[in-house]
């Protein structure tokens, strides 16, 4: 799998694996959400990689939407005692929030270097 086989495809699987957007091979992460300075494979500078808190908000309102719904429809039907509740959303809110945080970032990192996004500028008139 290259750029070159497939140019205008977006490069969703690579982020999801946290792989490098433009080559696929190299790894993006040094930690669990730290970027490597540049792709180990292909030499692509990660300088431009910034995906600010959109993995976090996607976590937090998607995971927490799921969470909150469980947990709603565990009292309306069964009205469990209080550590049940503990017992059961504590550990899945980790879950649905810790795993999908890291190829979420890969995701919307890939996604940016496909659209070239960056940071707005100001542009000067009659500077052609
Ligand atoms: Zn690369």
């Amino acid at each position: 799998m290259t750029d070159h086989a497939s140019p205008g495809a977006l490069p969703i699987g690579r982020g999801l694996r946290s792989r490098c957007p433009r080559c696929g091979e190299g790894r993006l992460f040094q930690g669990f959400l730290t970027l490597r300075p540049k792709c180990e494979h292909c030499g692509l500078d990660f300088s431009f990689a910034d995906s600010g808190d959109g993995p976090a908000v996607f976590v937090i309102l998607i995971g927490g939407a799921l969470v909150v719904f469980a947990a709603l429809i565990t009292e309306v039907v069964y009205q469990p005692p209080y550590w049940v509740h503990a017992a059961l959303w504590l550990p899945l809110i980790l879950i649905v929030t810790l795993v999908p945080l890291r190829p979420l970032k890969g995701l919307l990192i890939a996604l940016q270097y496909h659209h070239k996004a960056a940071e707005g500028q100001l542009e000067r008139r009659g500077e052609e």
